[in-house]
């Protein structure tokens, strides 16, 4: 049945605005390829209107005590929560994820985070007050940031912006978010739930693509702060354009997960761990699973295990439970994961998937290549798609130096039953996180965040909220 285009409006000051150039474009579900929304196509007038807003909203809510900053925090959770199956709707609609999906994960996350930062919103730490030069009194005082420019990627359009919105306003800063243009949906019904609670201007949300709408919150001269989650080379672009100013930058970029995997690794539990790992949300996630580096004696049973576990996943119609993989985001991106496959060099073989099936929407079959080398492509590149690389090393050292082998420093994993290997290996992997027998499993209370080009500053965590306060010292001469 086709649904109702809805006209999506920015939301600025606690109301719904139109675009200043009265220009919009069409929103698609990925896993029909039929048109959901209108959105509008912001620019810098838009940009303009969110600033002022948020800045006029700053004194207000930066001057709020912590606890009636926890309380509006913990009142959008409800509300959220309350929300939850039509934003999972909307969600599903919009990302082209299976409905399932994000009820029973992405929901609860969003929830348990926004809890999470209610909390930490009253439990700000420094050093404690005291006399460090005789006959002076110094005091540590953490203060908001100000107005902060919030840019989200597609992979998870809610979640990120609660991963945004969550730390930010605890701290007392007031917010203007751009969603990815491909998926505004949901994050402008968030801000119409989250008005009742929050002061007009508090959380402004303009939708529009990076050139101009991004890159006009990134040059704003009233915005003090930007965070972005998204590819690296958009990072690198905003923290050179950041530099004019000095703003603070936080960078959530791409990455290159290493799944490291020991001979003495529990096959079985490996094989089903790994693909449920690295075909989540189709593998658009910036912790994927999708780098196997395994060793010779578990390598051909590794690879027909996740070869086995691909084929049992189960592609179609996005809003039924059966539905286990779905699509891409948009066609471009079905493009660049395909060109990754068609370009495989000849020592790549695609042993399950590497084509898109034919239906309507932008699915990818759920895909294992394996025997790439340590500089293919295919193992220095974030591919963001349903496509799991196999490597086969030869020893610790091998493992180790190709695992540290790329640009990014996200996420990794490490398998095996020996503790000692676990723990040198945690010790030695240059990324923000190493899970031990298990990948992708995140908590509120946990930072994340990367090493190396996958960018600097935290998610979730009281790391994470620190991120987006500044510490002052005052002195009192006290003689
Ligand atoms: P992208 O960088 O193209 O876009 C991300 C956002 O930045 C979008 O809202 C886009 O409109 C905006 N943007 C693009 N150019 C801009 C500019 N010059 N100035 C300001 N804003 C600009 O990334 P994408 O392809 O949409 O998202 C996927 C990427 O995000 C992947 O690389 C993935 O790994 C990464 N990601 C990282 C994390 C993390 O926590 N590290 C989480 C999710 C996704």
């Amino acid at each position: 049945m086709a649904t109702a285009v809805r006209t999506l409006r920015n939301f600025i000051d606690g109301q719904h605005a139109d675009p200043a150039e009265g220009r919009t474009e069409p929103v698609l579900n990925p896993a029909t390829g039929a048109q959901i929304a209108e959105a509008p196509l912001s620019t810098g007038a838009d940009v303009d209107r969110a600033v002022a807003a948020a800045r006029r909203a700053f004194d207000g809510w930066g001057g709020a005590t912590p606890g009636e900053r926890s309380v509006a925090l913990l009142k959008i959770a409800d509300a959220v929560e309350a929300h939850g199956d039509e934003l999972a709707q909307l969600e599903a609609e919009n990302a082209g994820k299976p409905l399932e999906a994000v009820k029973s994960d992405e929901i609860p996350v969003f929830v348990d985070n926004l809890r999470f930062f209610a909390g930490a919103a009253r439990i700000l730490e420094g050093k404690s007050a005291g006399e460090y030069m005789a006959g002076y009194t110094s005091m540590i005082r953490r203060e908001p940031i100000g107005v902060v420019g919030q840019i989200a990627p597609w992979n998870y359009p809610l979640m990120m912006a609660g991963w945004k919105i969550g730390p930010a306003l605890a701290a007392g800063n007031t917010v203007v978010l751009k969603p990815a243009e491909t998926t505004p949906v949901t994050t402008l019904r968030l801000a119409e739930i989250a008005a009742e609670f929050l002061p007009p201007g508090v959380l402004n949300v303009i939708t529009g693509h990076g050139d101009p709408a991004g890159q006009a919150l990134v040059t704003h001269p009233e915005v003090d702060m930007v965070s972005l989650t998204g590819s690296v080379g958009t990072g690198k672009w905003i923290a050179k354009a950041a530099a004019d100013s000095l703003k603070r930058v936080h960078l959530e970029l791409g990455g290159k997960a290493p799944v490291v995997v020991f001979d003495d690794a529990d096959l079985d539990a490996v094989a089903e761990a790994i693909a449920g790992a690295g075909y989540y949300n189709a593998g658009q996630d910036c912790t994927a699973a999708t780098r196997v580096l395994v060793g010779g004696g578990l390598h051909d049973d590794l690879v027909a295990g996740l070869a086995s576990q691909a084929q049992g996943l189960v592609i179609g119609d996005t809003m039924s439970a059966d539905t286990t993989l779905g699509p891409l985001n948009s066609a471009r991106q079905r493009e660049r994961v395909a060109g990754f496959v068609e370009r495989k060099p000849g020592n790549a073989e695609v042993v399950t998937g590497g084509r898109a099936p034919d239906r309507a929407g932008f699915f990818y079959e759920p895909t294992v290549v394996a025997g790439l080398r340590q500089d293919d492509e295919m193992i220095q590149q974030e591919i963001f798609g349903p496509v799991i690389t196999v490597q086969r090393f030869s020893d610790e050292d091998e493992a180790l130096r190709w695992a540290n082998g790329t640009p990014y420093g996200l996420a990794s994993s490490v398998w095996t039953r020996d503790v000692g290997r676990a723990l040198r290996m945690s010790k030695a992997l240059k990324f923000g996180c190493v899970w031990i027998n298990d990948h992708i499993p995140l908590v509120s209370e946990m930072p994340h965040g990367g090493f190396k080009q996958s960018g600097y500053g935290k998610d979730l965590s009281q790391y994470g909220f620190e991120d987006y306060t500044q510490i002052k010292h005052v002195m009192a001469n006290i003689q």
